[in-house]
C-alpha cells in the first residue's frame, strides 16, 4: 500500500484483481469457455487500462467495453487483445473501430450496413457480434427481426460474424424462470443463425451466470463485477474486493458537549469529544444520503460519521481517541480489517455495490495501485 496522505484516494489491489480473474477464468475453463473481463465505465471505477492489462495476465483473453471510445482507450494504451464494444450508435466512427481491430456489436440491419460501409472504407472486414434481445428488452435485435439480420449478415462480405450474443435480466436470482426462457430464445436464435449459414460463437453469461450456470457458458463468458471481487450471488467463491477508499485526517478539534456539527446542525455532541475532519465528500463519491448512517475505520475501530456529508468533507466522532492529523481513515474496503464495505454502503442507501465502486471514477479523486 502507498503511504496514506490526507487526500482522498482509491487504492486498487491489482493482485486481488488478478486472483479473482484467475478464479473466474478457472470456472470458465472447466466448460471450455474463454473469458472476457468487462472493463467498461473505466473498469467499474478501477481504471480500465490497468485492470484490463491485469486481466489479460490472469487468464482472460478478451476485454469488454461499452463504447468504441472506451475500446479505443485500451488500444491507445497498447492492449492488443480482443476487445468487444457493444453500445454504439449508428453515428459512431466505426471506421476507427474497424481500423483498431475492435469487435463491434450489431443489433439491427441498419447498424450492420453502417459497420459494413465503414469496413469497406477501411479496406478490411469488420468483426461483428450479432446481439439478440432474448428478454431484457434493452439493446439487442428483436426475435422477429433476427432472421433478416442473420441472413443479411451472412450475405455481407465486409463483415465477419464472430458471435451471436445476449444478456440476461435476472442472472443473479438463481432459478428465476426468465433465465431458462432467455436460454431457449437464445438457442432458437442460434439455430436460425446456423440455418442462415453462419457458424458463430455464443456468449450470454455475466458474473452471476458464470458462477451459477455452467450450461450457459457457451464459448465465452463476460464477468464484470465478480472480477472486482464483488460476488453478485450467494454462492461462496474465493473473491476479494479490489477497491479500498481511504483518506487521512485533515484536522482534529475538541468540541464541548452541546455543539452541533455540519450543515443544518443536525447532530449535537452529547459529551465533550474529538471530531476528525476527513477530506472526502459527495464530490469524491461519498453519497450524501449516507449522512447519519455511515461509519469509518480509524485506529482500528469503527467510528460514526456525524452530521451531514458535505461536498468535500465528512466529520468523524472520535470520542477520546488520540487521533492526529494524517491518521489513515478507511471509508470502505474488503472488510477484513473491520472497515465498511461497498456492499454495506449500497445496502444502507438502497442501491447495488456496482453503483458505489463505479461512482468512484472522479476527476479529483486520486487512484493508486497496490
Ligand atoms: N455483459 C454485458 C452486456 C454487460 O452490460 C455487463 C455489465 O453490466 C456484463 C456483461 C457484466 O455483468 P456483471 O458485472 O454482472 O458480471
Amino acid at each position: 500500500m502507498v503511504a496514506p496522505t490526507p487526500r482522498a484516494e482509491v487504492v486498487v489491489d491489482l493482485a486481488a484483481f488478478r486472483r479473482n480473474v484467475a478464479v473466474l477464468a478457472g470456472l470458465a475453463d472447466r466448460t471450455g469457455a474463454a473469458t472476457m473481463v468487462v472493463v467498461k465505465a473505466d473498469g467499474y471505477g478501477h481504471g480500465a487500462v490497468d485492470v484490463g492489462r491485469a486481466a489479460l495476465t490472469a487468464g482472460a483473453t478478451w476485454l469488454g467495453a461499452c463504447s468504441l471510445a472506451e475500446a479505443l482507450v485500451l488500444r491507445e494504451a497498447g492492449i492488443t487483445a480482443r476487445v468487444l464494444s457493444w453500445l454504439d450508435l449508428p453515428g459512431e466512427d466505426f471506421a476507427a473501430g474497424v481500423a483498431a481491430d475492435v469487435d463491434i456489436s450489431v443489433a439491427s440491419t441498419r447498424m450492420l450496413r453502417v459497420v459494413a460501409e465503414a469496413a469497406r472504407r477501411v479496406g478490411r472486414r469488420a468483426r461483428v457480434h450479432l446481439k439478440i434481445d432474448t428478454g431484457l428488452s434493452r439493446n439487442g435485435c428483436q426475435p422477429a427481426d433476427w432472421p433478416a439480420l442473420v441472413a443479411e449478415a451472412a450475405g455481407t462480405p465486409d463483415v465477419e460474424v464472430v458471435a451471436i450474443w445476449s444478456h440476461l435480466a435476472c442472472a443473479d436470482e438463481i432459478g428465476h424462470p426468465s433465465i431458462s426462457l432467455q436460454a431457449e430464445r437464445f438457442d432458437a436464435a442460434y439455430r436460425q443463425s446456423l440455418a442462415a449459414g453462419l457458424r458463430p460463437m455464443r456468449h450470454i453469461a455475466n458474473s452471476a451466470a458464470l458462477i451459477t450456470r455452467p450450461d450457459l457458458h457457451f464459448d465465452l463468458v463476460r464477468p464484470g463485477i465478480a472480477a472486482y471481487g464483488l460476488n453478485p450471488v450467494h454462492v461462496p467463491l474465493d473473491l476479494r474486493p479490489v477497491m479500498t477508499f481511504r483518506a487521512g485526517v485533515a484536522l482534529t478539534k475538541r468540541l464541548p458537549a452541546g455543539e452541533s456539527v455540519s450543515y443544518g446542525l443536525t447532530w449535537t455532541t452529547p459529551v465533550d469529544t474529538t471530531i476528525a475532519l476527513v477530506p472526502a465528500g459527495y464530490a469524491d463519491g461519498v453519497p450524501r444520503s449516507l449522512s447519519g448512517r455511515m461509519e469509518v475505520l480509524l485506529h482500528g475501530r469503527r467510528l460514526p460519521v456525524v452530521g451531514r456529508v458535505c461536498m468535500d468533507q465528512i466529520m468523524v466522532d472520535c470520542g477520546d481517541l488520540p487521533v492526529r492529523e494524517g491518521d489513515e481513515v478507511v471509508l470502505f474496503g474488503p472488510g477484513d480489517r473491520g472497515e465498511p464495505t461497498a456492499r454495506e454502503w449500497a445496502d444502507a442507501i438502497g442501491t447495488i455495490d456496482y453503483e458505489i465502486v463505479t461512482g468512484m471514477h472522479r476527476p479529483r479523486l486520486r487512484r493508486t495501485y497496490a
